[in-house]
């Protein structure tokens, strides 16, 4: 069966002012509509095509090596993006409450110095890539990875994300990547993070 992306759970222009809709139908669209069919074009025929797209994620090493590549690229972007679209709502913004809150504060010490220290490596990311709050051996921690790469292949469970390729931005932010990070706060919906960070602990 062939990978499906998610289904957005909002309309394109509900984002806005923070993401407009013209940045989301195209990143929507087209960017993700692309990862989505070369990855299965990647996988047609293979033992993979029929596995989940976190175990595939996960054994990247163990794929015949001429499909490697486009599956960490493909695969990763597929993904990414089905996890960014669910962890943004048009209700999101503030900050997280319950287990997740807590866990926020022992491991960053606050909840702003944890979005100050996010901010930092999203934005400091070189080139097209990713920030995360991952789940690893039970702690949070905030990494960044290059290109479509995703923790879950070093071993992590990502439970938010922020896509720091141009292509996320340009068309509201241009160049100011810090800008876009700040806006993009004020969409996290925290509820779902907290969901993905109770599986995951
Ligand atoms: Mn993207």
């Amino acid at each position: 069966m062939a990978f499906e992306k998610v289904a957005l759970p909002y309309a394109k222009d509900a984002l806005a002012p923070n993401i407009g809709a013209d940045t989301m139908e195209v990143h929507y669209e087209k960017h993700h509509t692309g990862y989505t069919s070369n990855l299965n074009k990647a996988l047609e025929g293979t033992e993979w095509a029929n596995k989940s797209i976190e175990e595939i994620l996960s054994n990247l090493d163990a794929l015949p090596a001429d499909k490697q590549t486009a599956v960490r690229n493909n695969g990763g972007g597929f993904y990414n993006h089905n996890l960014f679209w669910v962890t943004m709502s048009p209700n999101g913004g503030g900050a997280p409450s319950g287990e997740l809150a807590d866990a926020i504060n022992s491991a960053f010490g606050s909840f702003d110095e944890f979005k100050s220290q996010f901010a930092a490596k999203a934005g400091g990311q070189f080139g097209s890539g990713w920030g995360w709050l991952v789940v690893d051996g039970g702690a949070l921690k905030i990494v960044s990875t290059p290109n479509q790469d995703n923790p879950i292949s070093q071993g992590m469970t990502p439970i938010l994300g922020v896509d720091v390729w141009e292509h996320a931005y340009y068309l509201n932010y241009q160049n100011r990547r810090p800008d876009y990070i700040s806006a993009w706060w004020n969409v996290v919906n925290w509820d779902k993070v907290a969901e993905l960070y109770a599986a995951a602990k």
